[in-house]
């Protein structure tokens, strides 16, 4: 309770936690001094460490990878405990049987693309800051082949009355922020492609058939696995020279003008470049992308996720609202983006403002984007049992000054927390969707029980619990001549 009551009501000049982070040099829990927060030629973002780390999507020259611009996931112990509600699920062989009911023939592949956890930082990504998320198990799976001249035909298992058929003319006469004519789930794959084409990829005709073991519209990012999963099966099959980095971009793209959501860049990168047993260390300024190491399960820890059940759209006002005031504040200060502003120089920033909600949402994009970088480096020294504090400060920025929580977001970081978890967020863009909990692993049925038994009382629905571990990225999952059998 003490714990609960320092790391959620802490005071508010204080707000990673009572811990000192990189704007007074000091890493919590180690007493290691560190250099101070990073400009733009002194990232703090560690350069990869040698070969058998995977550092970069650019993965022509992996070491571990023969194919040309595959990501692999390095070599890591089986899963411990596999949760059949977070992947693993039906998926890949149904969308094989989806394919061929469809369209009478195999898929000449199966392509897939992960969900996302966002360990922390969060609302960053807009920002020019750093972002630390992790490939969750469930994931999208896309059985594409060429198909009619000058023609996409799209289906989904989730959203079966809704097919689709376009054609490529039209899909890259499509101009401008929701300049599409497409609507309804069919515009995130179709945006990818936009994109795509856009960029002088050329496609005679594709079929695609998508399912899925993610929620839509969680704050999972199902939206991303499925830009990224379709974008990888239109490299292949189009012979479109992308690198993995390159689909990421191409993939947020069509979201942001095409769908027309104003998403960040987090999602999409993290889907097409997490690895197993790894989460994403991915500074959103100068791309560096770094494979830190996460396994809980070798510290006797688990990541729980808690999806409250609300649903929230990315295209209501308070995230783009957010995203407005954050760009006011920089014009404001003068600056590029929010990144530019360290630590150190918060105080001064925060002066120069004139007006309280500003500061608020200063406070927390400069805070948060420092707690990225503590809980990277306790990740790297394996230390991560240290980052609970980390997550649940994270969580007091986002509800007092970023106000995106709600009320079962609070309760669910609240009782997680006074189960026994080391820490706990919001996890996605916030104003409902996850949280998640890092959680003792001798502890996980307490705070279930905790967790669910506070819903109930306070008379919310009951929430989702699904164990999470760091998976793989996006990937190929098959190929025409291992589906028949
Ligand atoms: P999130 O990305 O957090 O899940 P979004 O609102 O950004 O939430 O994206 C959800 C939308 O993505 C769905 O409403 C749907 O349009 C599309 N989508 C996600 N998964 C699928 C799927 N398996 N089949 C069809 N469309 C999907
Ligand atoms: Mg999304």
């Amino acid at each position: 309770m003490a714990r609960l009551e320092e790391t959620l009501h802490g005071r508010r000049h204080d707000p990673t936690g009572g811990e000192r982070l990189a704007g007074d040099r000091r890493v919590p829990g180690t007493g290691e001094n560190r250099v101070s927060t990073p400009t733009r030629n002194d990232s703090v973002c560690p350069q990869p460490r040698g070969a058998a780390e995977i550092e970069h999507p650019e993965g022509r020259t992996h070491p571990l990878s023969s194919r040309p611009f595959e990501i692999m996931a390095p070599e890591t112990t089986p899963r411990r405990r596999p949760d059949p509600s977070t992947g693993g699920g039906q998926a890949p062989g149904r969308v094989v049987e989806a394919f061929r009911e469809r369209t009478g023939r195999l898929p000449d592949g199966v392509w897939s693309a992960p969900g996302r956890v966002n360990l922390i930082g969060e609302h960053t990504d807009y920002n020019g800051g750093c972002v630390l998320p992790f490939a969750a198990p469930a994931r999208t799976y896309v059985g594409a082949g060429l198909g009619k001249e000058e023609t996409i035909t799209l289906h989904s298992v989730q959203f079966p009355a809704e097919d689709v058929v376009a054609s490529l003319e039209g899909l890259l006469a499509a101009s401008g922020p929701g300049g599409q004519a497409v609507r309804g789930w069919a515009a995130y794959p179709l945006g990818t492609l936009w994109a795509l084409l856009r960029d002088g990829a050329t496609c005679p005709g594709l079929d695609l058939v998508v399912d899925s073991d993610l929620p839509a519209g969680s704050g999972l990012s199902s939206s991303a696995a499925l830009e990224c999963a379709t974008g990888l099966a239109a490299r292949d099959l189009c012979r479109f020279d992308a690198t993995p980095r390159r689909l990421a971009e191409l993939a947020q793209k069509g979201e942001n003008e095409y769908v027309g959501v104003p998403c960040g860049p987090m999602d999409q990168m993290a889907a097409m470049a997490c690895t197993e047993g790894h989460a994403l260390l991915f500074d959103t300024r100068d791309g560096t992308l770094v494979q830190e190491p996460l396994e809980p399960a070798s510290h006797g820890l688990e990541v729980l996720v808690i999806d409250t059940r609300v649903r929230r759209a990315l295209r209501d006002g308070g995230y783009v609202e957010r995203r407005r005031s954050c760009e006011e504040a920089a014009r404001r200060l003068g600056v590029p983006t929010l990144r530019e502003v360290s630590g150190a120089g918060l105080g001064k920033a925060l002066g120069g403002l004139g007006d309280p909600v500003l500061e608020r949402r200063v406070r927390h994009v400069v805070t948060e984007n420092e707690r990225v970088l503590a809980v990277a480096g306790l990740l790297r020294r394996g230390q991560v049992d240290g980052v609970g504090p980390l997550l649940t400060a994270s969580h007091r920025s986002l509800r007092d000054d970023f106000e995106v929580s709600c009320p079962e977001l609070d309760l669910a970081v609240t009782s997680a927390v006074h189960a026994g978890a080391l820490g706990a967020r919001l996890t996605g863009a916030g104003f409902g969707g996850n949280a998640l909990a890092l959680v003792p692993v001798a502890l996980e049925r307490a705070v279930r029980a905790a967790v669910e038994d506070a819903f109930d009382r306070a008379g919310f629905a009951r929430p989702v619990l699904r164990l999470v571990e760091p998976s793989a990225g996006a990937r190929r999952d098959s190929a025409a001549a291992t589906l028949g059998g």
